[in-house]
């Protein structure tokens, strides 16, 4: 039985589902580890065992592979039309959408966030992206192409594409949005026909398991998702070199991405990444300051800045740097740092004990190397992985706090004196994910936002996502685009058929 810590007035369906060792869904059956080990998964508010969870290790991924295969080939799956894909994908979203409550809850008794972000984000935007690609099933339509073969005089054909299904796809996720990472990834490639191994995070698989628990009853045959909780190294690293999986799409760090590439390497398996981000978001003088303020404090506050898009480089036009740090200091103490459960909370604790000492010993460089802070920069309270919203004044370009993403609630701030500097000074990263503009100079927005080498650039907001809006990286933020009508690419491969009359 797992050790199970929760606070009072947790959700009768959270405490049972927290009661019992969590399994892997393969082939439509809830099964232990063949080597019959369990991880712990902890609560970060509190450090303490928050549920057991089945640790998957290759031989898992070999079966769950196996399923999908045969779901893939000749299950009742590859038989289905498009419109019954897209039923499923919609009845998916209304039983997430009736137990909203308790996917929230047990997304923040594991991830850490406060609750009522996960009731207005996490679970609304997972509900939203299935619906999204439940719509896309029946519109996947190839074309008919007239072609003129020059050497064929004569000949008549009929020629048109077919846009088909990749396969068994791999897809391997992060701890940052548990439940709207799974969506972001299952929603296009089920409404394409793939079949799915998820290997969700290790320091936060609950909500994705809790999501298994749903596809049947959304008419989804066995098979077609199979849920293999572990680590990255051994269950992660099976997956993304298994010879029978033939397409990876991995969220995660940069440095693991690279790894992901390797290991797809002996079969050329087609992969996506979505990877880290050091994102500058820019403030001009001439910008709405009662919107840029706070839009520069939730930019990198946002989930406590382990977002890979988190406003993490906050740069501010020279006579306007005082004023916008002062404002950015005053909504950063205005947050309330505290558990995800209690109501009062604004921003929750990091997500692990590495997490957390990773970010503070990046807050400990910055200042050794110079930086100020001109607010935050040391942990709150001596239980669970809580620290301050922090702000760093004083940096330089080449510190390393600028330079690499932190993924915790630090900010680095730099003045800058006009467009053509802050053009350089914004793609001077190995990143390119994300960008903010603030201004209220219009051609000054768009000529700036062309110039920035980021998948995405918010002018006058930041972080805001749709399913409907592609989102992914230059340079070494990533391959290829997540959501949108783009997302679906990642999960077909087009055959042309030819055919003489
Ligand atoms: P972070 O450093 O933020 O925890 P990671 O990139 O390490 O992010 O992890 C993201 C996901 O990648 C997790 O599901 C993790 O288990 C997985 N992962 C980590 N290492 C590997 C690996 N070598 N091969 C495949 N997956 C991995």
């Amino acid at each position: 039985m797992a050790a199970v810590v929760v606070d009072e007035g947790v959700h009768a369906d959270v405490r049972t589902f927290l009661s019992q060792d969590r399994m892997m869904l393969i082939d439509g059956k809830w099964v232990p580890a063949a080597s019959g080990a369990c991880f712990e998964v902890v609560n970060p508010a509190t450090g303490d065992v928050l549920a057991r969870v089945a640790e998957g290790d290759k031989e898992d991924i070999d079966r769950a592979v196996a399923a999908a295969t045969r779901a893939f080939e000749s299950g009742p799956w590859s038989k289905m039309t498009p419109s019954e894909r897209g039923k499923c994908l919609w009845r998916l979203a209304d039983l997430l959408e009736e137990h909203l409550d308790e996917f929230a809850q047990l997304e923040t008794l594991d991830n850490g966030k406060p609750l009522g972000v996960a009731m207005v984000a996490d679970v609304p935007l997972a509900v939203d992206h299935f619906r999204y690609y439940a719509g896309w099933a029946t519109k996947l339509n190839g074309e008919s192409i007239d072609i003129s073969v020059p050497f064929a005089p004569g000949a008549e054909f009929h020629t048109y594409t077919r846009r088909e299904p990749i396969g068994v796809v791999g897809q391997i996720i992060p701890w940052n949005f548990p439940l709207l990472m799974a969506a972001w990834k299952l929603g296009p490639a089920l409404a394409t026909g793939c079949t799915v191994v998820l290997k969700p995070a290790e320091q936060t698989p609950l909500t994705a398991l809790r999501l298994g628990e749903l596809f049947s009853a959304a008419g989804f045959p066995d098979g077609v998702v199979n849920i293999v909780p572990g680590f990255g190294e051994t269950a992660g690293a099976a997956l993304s070199g298994h010879p029978e999986v033939a397409k990876v799409a991995f969220t995660g760090s940069t440095e693991v991405g690279k790894l992901i590439v390797k290991a797809a390497a002996n079969d050329l398996k087609k992969i996506t990444l979505e990877l880290g981000g050091k994102s500058p978001n820019v403030v001009f003088a001439d910008s709405d300051l009662s919107s840029a303020v706070p839009g520069a404090a939730s930019a990198i506050f946002f989930n406590h800045g382990q977002a890979c898009c988190a406003g993490s480089r906050l740069y501010i036009e020279q006579k306007i740097f005082d004023q916008v740090i002062d404002g950015v200091v005053e909504n950063a103490k205005g947050i309330k740092v505290g558990s995800g459960m209690d109501p009062e909370s604004t921003m929750g604790p990091l997500v692990s004990q590495e997490q957390f000492d990773r970010v503070t010993g990046y807050m400990e460089s910055g200042m050794s190397q110079g930086a100020e802070a001109a607010c935050g920069g040391k942990r709150v309270g001596n239980r669970g992985y809580f620290v301050e919203p922090t702000v760093l004044v004083n940096t330089k370009p080449d510190m390393t706090v600028v330079q690499e993403e932190i993924f915790g609630p630090v900010v680095t701030a730099m003045p800058f004196s006009d467009i053509d500097e802050i053009a350089a000074v914004a793609n001077d990263t190995i990143y390119g994910l994300a960008a903010g503009i603030w201004t209220q100079d219009i051609s000054k927005a768009h000529k700036l936002a062309s110039r920035i080498k980021a998948g995405t650039v918010w002018v006058n907001c930041y972080n805001i996502f749709d399913a409907a809006m592609p989102f992914g990286g230059y340079k070494q933020s990533g391959w290829g685009r997540e959501m949108g009508a783009q997302a679906l690419e990642n999960y077909l491969q087009t055959k042309a058929v030819c055919v003489q009359l």
